[in-house]
């Protein structure tokens, strides 16, 4: 059997009952249940994590003026919201060929105008908090996470999440918790949730019709990565098309074109509804058991492909529990391993995320970042999620091994 890029948190038991209506339940139930996790009072569930972030930049009683810092690889439309938000976006660059921010760029970028940071861990891969923390506590700036690939990392015993004054959390498509859209915020801070959570229900209730298409998304990629629909269709296909682009992943994406906005659009602005808080309180139930079984396959794949020479690993803070949320190689030549993995049935994918400092949109707001876009550019997602078994684990490894001894040293 082919090995899917990806697999579908939300069985096929929630889409359904999310279309038949059947998911509703109160949305402080959800939001209570998820700040019990995190061992925080409250937590407040937003339509997405972009809005989140938003009315948390709102809720911070920022100067006007201030600048907020973000990572180069991230979802595009963040600069639109801070922007929109009130405040000027400041895009930091990536370590070489990592994911963590670039110290030396961090420190050149922090203006004393500079009043947040949002750190993110990019495919579970943490940011060294420590250090993070004692330079925005020096520069009095704010830190903040955004841990919507990080459900499952952590550092010295803490959770991803644990660190800032504020995280952030995508609840969207392949987020290990999942309701359709959705976003979340947690922190210890009483008065910054009073006043978030006061912004939240002053949104309008949600309409059906959005979740309704995102749950039959949902539908389509599950079923079209299901294992034998995978083998017999997709994956094929895939194979047969690789010359005009992957459309599997212009599917995927939510966000297909990236334009500098003067207004958050009304979808933007709807209430986080309590069928969407029963879709939260099903996956939160099961995180746990499907995030460790994900960190033991990317444990495994680690220590089988640590060592190689011609594809590479990001480097890792020192302490981390990596939540291997996807599987990152930095490859020289990403799309050649790609199309050698396809040959042996495995299915791997290039990075979704924007290198914010490309975009056309954002051109005249000259950001530079030159070594994330390298990263974006050499990155290679492989396979890892918790429904491969060890035998799928061994055999990405031994065609990733494969790769690199026919293809010699770089
Ligand atoms: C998926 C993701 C988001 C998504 O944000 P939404 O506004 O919920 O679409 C944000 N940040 C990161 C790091 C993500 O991976």
């Amino acid at each position: 059997m082919a090995i899917p890029r990806l697999s579908i948190p939300l069985s096929y038991n929630d889409i359904l009952a999310v279309l038949g209506e059947r998911t509703a339940v109160p949305v402080p139930s959800f939001e209570d249940a998820f700040a019990r996790r995190y061992g925080v009072a409250r937590a407040v569930a937003f339509c997405r994590c972009r809005m989140a972030f938003y009315h948390l930049l709102r809720a911070l009683d920022l100067p006007a003026g201030s600048e907020v810092l973000m990572g180069a690889l991230h979802v595009a439309d963040f600069v639109n919201i801070i922007r929109l938000a009130g405040f000027t976006p400041v895009i930091v660059d990536l370590e070489p060929d990592g994911f963590r921010l670039d110290q030396a760029d961090l420190e050149h970028k922090m203006s004393p105008r500079a009043a947040v940071l949002l750190a993110t861990h990019l495919s579970g891969y943490m940011d060294d908090m420590p250090r993070l923390a004692a330079l925005c506590q020096a520069r009095n700036v704010v830190l903040v996470e955004d841990c919507s690939q990080a459900f499952a990392a952590g550092l010295d015993g803490r959770r991803a999440g644990q660190f800032g004054h504020a995280a952030i959390f995508s609840m969207s498509l392949l987020k290990s918790v999942c309701t359709l859209n959705g976003g979340m915020v947690i922190s210890q801070d009483a008065g910054l949730m009073a006043r978030l959570r006061a912004a939240a229900d002053a949104m309008a209730p949600a309409g059906r019709g959005a979740l309704a298409a995102e749950a039959m998304k949902n539908f389509i990629v599950k079923t079209a990565t299901a294992p034998l629909p995978f083998s017999l269709v997709t994956m094929p296909l895939l194979r047969a098309t690789t010359k005009g682009g992957d459309w599997f992943s212009r599917y995927q994406k939510t966000n297909k074109t990236v334009e500098l906005r003067d207004a958050l659009p009304p979808a933007f602005l709807e209430r986080f509804s309590p069928a969407q808080a029963g879709l939260g309180l099903r996956t939160l139930a099961r995180l746990d058991a499907g995030e460790d079984k994900r960190r033991g396959n990317g444990r495994l794949l680690y220590s089988l492909i640590a060592g190689d020479h011609r594809v590479r690993l990001p480097p890792a803070t020192t302490g981390a529990d990596n939540g291997f949320w996807l599987f990152p190689l930095i490859v020289e030549e990403p799309e050649r391993l790609k199309r050698f993995l396809a040959r042996r049935g495995i299915d791997a994918s290039r990075m979704l995320l924007s290198a914010v400092s490309r975009e056309d949109s954002f051109r005249h707001l000259d950001f530079t970042a030159p070594q994330a876009e390298r990263t974006r550019d050499h990155t290679l997602f492989i396979p890892c999620y918790p429904s491969l078994d060890e035998a799928d684990i061994r055999a990405i490894a031994a065609a990733v091994a494969e790769f690199q001894q026919e293809h010699g040293p770089c």
